[in-house]
């Protein structure tokens, strides 16, 4: 297929304008010199990781294809080119020209990432696009990384997460003191509020830590990819929802001076890989997870249970009380806080009567 003719096809509604069959440069006629480029792309998972880490080597592969060879990206797992956590660090620095994460990584340096990636009792997967495309998200988004030299895209989503596996089982909110458990993000502040002791883990550690005791409970992500880490063999309850995560979008970065060396369509086929990922990461999870959460039941005989109400309901109050503590003390957290609740306070009420009251009659 030639080169326009894949672009034409992939979403031209996303691409800028006619960005991406402008001849760039060249004469009315004449054939453009077509520059190319070499770029390394880092990630936070596990290499080839099913739904994260391929999702990241698709983003990669329809930028090759897309501009014809014209982009080549090398794709790497966490602690191939450098450590998972240094995947943000990399891209600013221009280590790497792209990476593969979830914002809520970067907490530590920049508490309002969580935001774009997922919060307790926040949005879902379709809210959080709402937001992000049509509701400012992205702009805060963008501004937020912007002092590190990161032009961020949204790359993904899991959908609702699980709300982990424990080896025992969780009947009231005293069940959560003294816990030790990987769980990441403003999820894990509420978490040791609620008595209980986060630990950040990447998820290659997640396994072993939860057989071998190093934590008592983990969040990984859901039943597809959690299957495919073999959670089960660790501990026996698998507790939803996952209220910590209820829609994680993850994120495609981009370092600033790769991107702007970029001619226009290439800049744009970029953007579009990246949306094009955003949808089909979330049909993939929604596929898989169905059919892994079959077979963690039927075959391997796990325990599914419900966190008691009360217990989301103290979650919840918790999260409430992080939030507006964060938002006193960070002028950025509390912008990108106001922005995400009153988007949320609009959509929650057609929420109610579309998609939950469809699914509560279904
Ligand atoms: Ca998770």
């Amino acid at each position: 297929m030639k080169r326009r003719q894949v672009v034409a096809g992939i979403g031209a509604a996303a691409l800028a304008g006619a960005a991406c069959t402008r001849n760039e440069g060249g004469g009315e006629g004449a054939a453009p010199a077509q520059k190319t480029f070499k770029w390394k792309m880092v990630t936070t998972w596990p290499p080839d990781f099913p739904g994260l880490g391929t999702g990241a080597t698709e983003v990669a592969r329809i930028i090759e294809r897309c501009s014809g060879g014209r982009i080549s990206i090398k794709v790497y797992g966490g602690g191939e080119l450098v450590p998972a956590f240094e995947t943000f660090d990399a891209v600013s620095s221009g280590t790497a020209e792209m990476g593969h994460s979830g914002a809520y990584y970067w907490k530590g340096k920049l508490e309002a990432s969580s935001f774009f990636a997922t919060v307790p009792f926040g949005m879902n997967a379709q809210e959080m696009n709402g937001w992000l495309y049509h509701g400012g998200g992205w702009e805060l988004w963008k501004e937020a990384y912007a002092p590190f030299n990161i032009m961020p895209f949204p790359a993904g989503n899991t959908g609702v997460q699980m709300g982990g596996w424990f080896n025992r089982e969780i009947h009231g909110v005293a069940d959560l003191k003294g816990l030790k458990m990987r769980i990441p993000g403003l999820g894990g502040e509420v978490f040791r509020r609620a008595g209980g002791t986060p630990v950040a883990l990447a998820g290659s550690e997640v396994f072993t830590s939860l057989q071998t005791g190093v934590v008592d409970a983990a969040e990984w992500v859901g039943p597809y990819n959690d299957l495919a880490f073999s959670l089960h063999k660790a501990a026996k309850y698998y507790y939803y929802p996952g209220w910590h995560e209820p829609g994680a979008t993850l994120e495609c970065l981009v370092n600033k001076q790769a991107f702007e060396a970029l001619p226009a369509d290439l800049q744009a086929i970029v953007q579009t890989a990246c949306s094009s990922v955003n949808d089909r990461m979330l049909a993939e999870f929604t596929a898989r997870s169905a059919q892994a959460l079959d077979e963690l039941v039927n075959v391997h005989k796990v325990k599914v249970r419900a966190f008691p109400d009360d217990v989301l309901a103290e979650l919840r109050r918790l999260t409430a009380v992080v939030m507006s503590e964060t938002a006193a003390d960070d002028p950025l957290f509390r912008r990108v806080h106001d922005s995400y609740m009153e988007f949320l306070a609009r959509v929650r009420g057609w929420t109610r009567i579309s998609e939950q009251a469809y699914l509560q009659a279904r």
